[in-house]
């Protein structure tokens, strides 16, 4: 009965927003996570048309990162959906920690979180093109998408703001393959719940350099205020809805969609975060 109740969730996100439909070739961004695990095995028993691409950022410190990858490879397997693998090691020749090392060197503190962001998103766009997907399903759940919201207010960042909700992003563009999260109206519990059920074989701890990020910071917030009010998360999300049209509105008016001199992906600036970093640890 549980397993209906986020099973519908899901299949009434997807309807509701028009994340995709039955004919759209979906790859699902895996992690080996709880959260991904469990949207793949959803989407899959619902009949979409799905495969798996995971981006390894090659985290040295996380000892689970290779059970990761063996666990996705192993449950991949048992459900019949075909992963696509790719590596910060393979497609920049560094991992994580050697990236944050050399950019470093270079007088420029940029936080592991932000780096390693800002280049799997890089890659995921760049593949799931390749890979020919009409849409990739991300596994964030409600309580990810309360702290983005919270995050971003308390930083005044309008613009990331407007980024954010059921389909990510605002402008459209063939060059980029729009992000969709099916997981949205799913609180973290639930998953944790769903998962250990159904006996995923997925690592619980999270990775060790989620620790100094400040997403850190408010998630702790919000995990002190959810015990005065447990809906706290879910206000948090139902305010914003409520907002969102209007945010993303602003920001479609402002101009069409620019790219990266240097890899011709969609970006703000005249050469994007992510060659920005690559052109540096070159
Ligand atoms: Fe990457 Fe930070 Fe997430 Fe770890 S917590 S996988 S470093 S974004
Ligand atoms: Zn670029």
């Amino acid at each position: 009965m549980a397993y209906e109740k986020i099973e519908n969730k899901v299949r009434d996100t997807i309807k509701k927003y028009n994340l995709f439909s039955k004919k759209d070739y979906v790859l699902v961004a895996c992690s080996g996570g709880k959260d991904s695990t469990t949207l793949a095995h959803i989407l899959k028993k619902l009949g979409y048309n799905i495969n798996a691409i995971t981006i390894n950022p090659s985290i040295k410190a996380r000892e689970s990162s290779s059970k990761n990858i063996e666990n996705l490879r192993k449950f991949c397997k048992e459900n019949e959906i075909r992963l696509y693998e790719y590596s910060f090691k393979e497609e920049f020749g560094h991992t994580l920690f050697g990236i944050n090392k050399i950019l470093k060197s270079k007088g420029i503190d940029m936080p592991y979180c932000t780096i390693c962001g800002i280049l799997k998103r890089y890659l995921l766009n760049k593949k799931s093109k390749e890979l020919k997907a009409d849409k990739v399903a991300t596994g964030h759940v409600l309580d990810d998408e309360a702290e983005s919201v919270f995050m971003n207010l308390l930083r005044g960042n309008i613009e990331l703001l407007s980024r954010l909700g059921p389909i990510s992003g605002v402008k459209k563009s063939k060059k980029f393959v729009p992000r969709v999260k099916p997981l949205y109206f799913c609180k973290e519990e639930e998953i944790i719940s769903y998962s250990k059920k159904k006996k995923f074989p997925v690592a619980y701890e999270r990775c060790p350099y989620a620790k100094s990020s400040y997403r850190e910071i408010v998630r702790n917030e919000l995990i002190d205020f959810q015990r005065k009010n447990k809906k706290t998360n879910e206000n948090i999300i139902k305010w914003f809805l409520q907002i969102l049209p209007d945010i993303k509105k602003e920001f479609e008016k402002q101009g069409e969609i620019s790219f990266c001199e240097i890899c011709e992906e969609p970006s703000k600036n005249k050469i994007c975060n992510a060659c920005s970093i690559i052109t540096k640890i070159r």
